[in-house]
C-alpha cells in the first residue's frame, strides 16, 4: 500500500500546464515521481514552468503546442513520446474563459467557433493520437492509460453570458463517459475534473470585482477560492493505480459550492 501513489516510471501529458491548475497539476504529479510534458501556446510560460518542476527533481519537457490545431498535437504526442517513449496519463486541461460579459444574442460566430475549438476540439485533439499510443500498447501487453478532462461546474449551472463556454465543458462531461466505456477494455479511464471559483489568470478580473467577490465567497463553504494547489490530491490519485477502478467519473472539485 505504501507505494499506491508511486508514479516513477509514469508519464503525462498536461495541456495548459504551463499556468493556474494545470501547473497545480503538472507539479503535484512530478511531485511524485512521475515525467511530464507540458503542452501550452506560450514558450515563456512554459519555461518558468519548466523550471519551477524542475527544481522539484522530476523529468520535465515543455512544448509549444496550440490544442486547437490537430497537427500540432499530432507533432506534440510524437515528441513527447521520442523524450520518454510511452504516455500513460493525458490531462487536456487547456482552456479559454468564457468572459460573461457577452449577451447571447450579440455572441458572434467567431467568438462561438474560439471556445469550441479550444476547449471541447482541444480535449480531441490531445486525447485522439495518445489514445492510439495507449491502444498499442494494450495490445503489447501494457494496459494502463489515464484521459483526465478539466470540464467545469458552468456545465450543471445555468451561467449567464456564458453559454459557449458551458457548452464546451458539458459536451465535455458525456465526451468522458463514452471514452470510458470504449476503453476500459484496454485498462484507460476516463475522468473529468470539475472545479468551482479557483484563483488562477482566468479569473483574475472576478476577483478583482468586489461586488461579485462579496456575493460569490460566502456562498462557498470554504469561504475561499481554491488554488491550483488543491488540485494535487485528485491529479495523483487519477494518475495512480489507486484509481485503477474509478472511471466515467465528474469530479466536482469546488469547496462545497454546488451544494450549499
Ligand atoms: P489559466 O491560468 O488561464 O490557464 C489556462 C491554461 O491553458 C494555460 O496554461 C494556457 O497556456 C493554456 N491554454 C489556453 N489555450 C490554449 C491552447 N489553445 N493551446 C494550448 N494551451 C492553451 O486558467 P485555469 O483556471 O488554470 O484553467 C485551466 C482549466 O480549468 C481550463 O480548462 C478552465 O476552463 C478550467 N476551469 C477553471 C476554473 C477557474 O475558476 N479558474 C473553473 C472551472 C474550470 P498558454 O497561455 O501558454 O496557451
Amino acid at each position: 500500500m505504501a507505494n499506491l501513489f508511486d508514479l516513477n516510471h509514469r508519464v503525462a501529458v498536461v495541456t495548459g500546464g504551463n499556468g493556474g491548475i494545470g501547473l497545480g497539476i503538472a507539479e503535484a504529479l512530478a511531485t511524485h515521481g512521475c515525467a511530464v510534458s507540458i503542452w501550452g501556446r506560450n514558450a515563456e510560460k512554459n519555461a518558468a514552468a519548466a523550471a519551477q518542476l524542475s527544481k522539484l527533481g522530476g523529468k520535465v519537457q515543455t512544448l509549444v503546442c496550440d490544442v486547437a490545431s490537430r497537427d500540432e498535437t499530432a507533432r506534440a504526442t510524437d515528441a513527447t513520446l521520442k523524450e520518454f517513449g510511452r504516455i500513460d496519463g493525458c490531462f487536456a486541461n487547456a482552456g479559454i474563459g468564457g468572459g460573461g460579459r457577452t449577451a447571447f444574442a450579440d455572441r458572434t460566430e467567431d467568438d462561438w467557433r474560439r471556445m469550441f475549438s479550444i476547449n471541447l476540439d482541444g480535449v480531441f485533439h490531445a486525447f485522439q493520437p495518445v489514445v492510439r499510443h495507449m491502444i498499442a500498447r494494450a495490445g503489447q501487453g501494457d494496459a494502463f492509460g489515464r484521459l483526465v478532462a478539466t470540464s467545469s461546474m458552468a456545465s450543471l449551472f445555468g451561467t449567464a453570458r456564458n453559454e459557449h463556454y458551458a457548452g464546451s465543458k458539458a459536451a465535455i462531461n458525456s465526451l468522458i463517459q463514452a471514452l470510458a466505456v470504449e476503453h476500459a477494455r484496454y485498462g484507460v479511464t476516463a475522468n473529468a475534473i470539475l472545479p468551482g471559483w479557483i484563483d488562477t489568470e482566468m479569473t483574475e478580473g472576478l476577483q478583482a470585482n468586489d461586488k461579485f467577490m462579496a456575493n460569490a465567497v460566502p456562498r462557498i463553504p470554504m469561504r475561499r477560492f481554491g488554488k491550483p494547489q488543491d488540485f494535487a490530491g485528485i491529479a495523483v490519485y487519477l494518475m495512480s493505480g489507486a484509481s485503477a477502478y474509478h472511471t466515467a467519473d465528474t469530479i466536482v472539485i469546488d469547496g462545497g459550492y454546488s451544494v450549499f
